[in-house]
C-alpha cells in the first residue's frame, strides 16, 4: 500500500489531546492550536507509528501462509455459508494487475493477491467470503449477493477496497473469473 497522506488539523478547542484516525487513504492528525512546529512534527510521527501498530495488530493471521489462508476460508464458510463452500486449494499469488482475487469454481480453487496481505483482517475476510460464495453461485446475481451479504461488513469492505484502489490508481475491481467458462469480469 502507498505511503499515507497526512493532514494536520489544529483546533483551538483542543488543549491537550492529540488524536489521529484514518479517513480512506488519508490520515488525519488532530492537534491543539497552540502547539509548536517542533512539537507538531514529533506528534505526527508518533501518531503515525501508533496507528500503524494498531492496524498491524488487526491484520489477519491468514496473511502468514497458504495453510493459514485455507484455514480461514473454512472458518468463514462454516460461519457465513453454512459450510457449503469447500475450497480444494487457496493460495496467495503475486499481485494481479486488475484483480484482488479470483476463483475457478470447476476446480474449487481460489487465488488471493498479495496486495491484500496488509489490509485489516475484516477486509480480507470479505474478499474470501466473496470468492467462497462463487463456489456456490457463479456470476454476480442476486443469489450470489444474498450469500455474500451474510458477512456483515460487506459494504464497508467494498468501500475500503475501492478507496485503496483509487488512491493508488490501481484500477483494481474485486472481480474474478468466476463466470465460467470464460472470464466476464465487470
Ligand atoms: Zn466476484
Amino acid at each position: 500500500m502507498a505511503e499515507p497522506q497526512v493532514e494536520v488539523r489544529r483546533s483551538k478547542r483542543r488543549r491537550q489531546t492529540v488524536s489521529a484516525y484514518r479517513d480512506g487513504d488519508k490520515i488525519v492528525v488532530l492537534l491543539p492550536a497552540r502547539m509548536s512546529r517542533a512539537e507538531e512534527k514529533r506528534w505526527v510521527a508518533d501518531m503515525l507509528s501508533r496507528l500503524q501498530r494498531s492496524e498491524t495488530r488487526r491484520r489477519s493471521p491468514a496473511r502468514e501462509s497458504d495453510e493459514a489462508l485455507i484455514q480461514r476460508c473454512l472458518e468463514l464458510s462454516a460461519r457465513y455459508l453454512d459450510g457449503r463452500a469447500q475450497p480444494r486449494g487457496v493460495r496467495w499469488v503475486p499481485p494481479m494487475r486488475t484483480r484482488w482475487a479470483s476463483c475457478t469454481p470447476s476446480e474449487a480453487t481460489i487465488r488471493v493477491s498479495q496486495r491484500l496481505r496488509d489490509v485489516p483482517g475484516w477486509v480480507l475476510d470479505y474478499v474470501l467470503v466473496h470468492e467462497l460464495a462463487h463456489l456456490l453461485v457463479p456470476g454476480h446475481g442476486a443469489d450470489f449477493w444474498k450469500w455474500v451479504r451474510r458477512y456483515p461488513k460487506t459494504e464497508r469492505a467494498i468501500g475500503y477496497l475501492e478507496g485503496i484502489s483509487a488512491a493508488a490508481q490501481l484500477g483494481i475491481g474485486l472481480d474474478d473469473d468466476a463466470e465460467e467458462p470464460e472470464a466476464a469480469a465487470r
